[in-house]
């Protein structure tokens, strides 16, 4: 109650003062005592012992039951476990499992090298990211596993290269290779993958050598994503609470509608006039209150693989 009336208090002396209604709305974020779910979510380390649930959608929900993939495996290996981000819904972690191999085998790569996914119950991130809060989206580094293991350090300090020309109009022919587009296909043609989202300069080259295959569907041009590229998959079957994102639009995606992202109002996008604020847990799913207060799951042993 007493915060009720220092909010008004505040509000009032902000409105009085001509503070207008930014200013008003970032006192109410103080004022409100309503932390951003980004910093409860941030806070987790441990996944929910509940049923493995994706609740919400990819950009406004919680994970429950989530699993940690592996920092290595036969075909893969983790990168920034500092960031504890390497948490997903199960089946995102068998779907790493058993993309890795199939793209090591396509590209002749000796792996792949798997960046963030989601945090232990999923949600909102402090930084970056404003999808990757169900455990159903996972980067993937435009950059070959190297045949020795990374060590810890390493791990968190060796980076991915970009894959684009510094005009950003088109693929950067010295970092750009059949490996990539060998990588990207096998995910594209994976049942299980919603959309991939690659840089539009990496569309632009795939439109061109790979013209009329039916995978490039699912390529989704975007800004970034020139060091890495993002497999998202579907919800899972019967989890009603995942809101599934709409199916890719018919065709290749090859048509004008790519072109948009050459002009200059996408290379070089206005910042907005005012920044969104970050989102409460009032915001996301009811359940996903019970997905951070629930219990932490004990850690089971990792998997060792060869
Ligand atoms: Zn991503």
């Amino acid at each position: 109650m007493q915060s009720g009336i220092r909010f008004v208090l505040v509000l009032t002396f902000g409105v009085l003062l001509g503070a207008g209604p930014a200013r008003a709305q970032d006192q109410h974020q103080t004022a409100d005592a309503q932390p951003a779910a980004k910093t409860l979510f941030g806070q987790a380390t441990k996944a929910a012992a509940l049923a493995p649930q994706a609740i919400g959608f990819y950009s406004r929900g919680c994970l429950a039951g989530a699993q940690a993939l592996p920092l290595d495996g036969p075909h893969w290996q983790a990168m920034r476990p500092s960031r504890q981000r390497m948490w997903g819904h199960p089946e995102l972690i068998r779907f790493l499992e058993r993309f890795a191999p199939v793209a090591a085998q396509a590209s002749a790569w000796p792996g792949i090298l798997v960046g963030d996914m989601a945090q232990a119950r999923g949600g909102p991130m402090l930084t970056g990211h404003a999808s990757h809060q169900l455990g159903l989206d996972a980067d993937i580094w435009l950059k070959p596993m190297p045949v020795e293991r990374l060590s810890q350090a390493q791990r968190e300090q060796v980076s991915s290269i970009s894959v684009v020309r510094a005009d950003r109009l088109d693929v950067d022919p010295a970092t750009w290779t059949a490996g990539h587009q060998a990588v990207l296909r096998a995910a594209a043609m994976d049942p299980q993958v919603q959309r991939v989202f690659a840089n539009a300069a990496i569309k632009r080259e795939l439109c061109r050598s790979a013209k009329g295959a039916s995978w490039l569907r699912k390529i989704r041009p975007e800004q970034g994503h020139d060091y890495h590229f993002h497999v998202r998959l579907f919800c899972p079957e019967g989890e009603t609470q995942c809101k599934a994102q709409d199916p890719t639009p018919e065709g290749d995606g090859c048509d004008a509608s790519l072109d948009w992202w050459f002009s200059e109002e996408a290379l070089h996008p206005k910042p907005p006039a005012k920044p969104t604020p970050p989102l409460t847990l009032a915001d996301l799913p009811a359940d996903c209150r019970q997905v951070l207060e629930a219990r932490g799951a004990t850690p089971t042993t990792p998997e060792v693989l060869p």
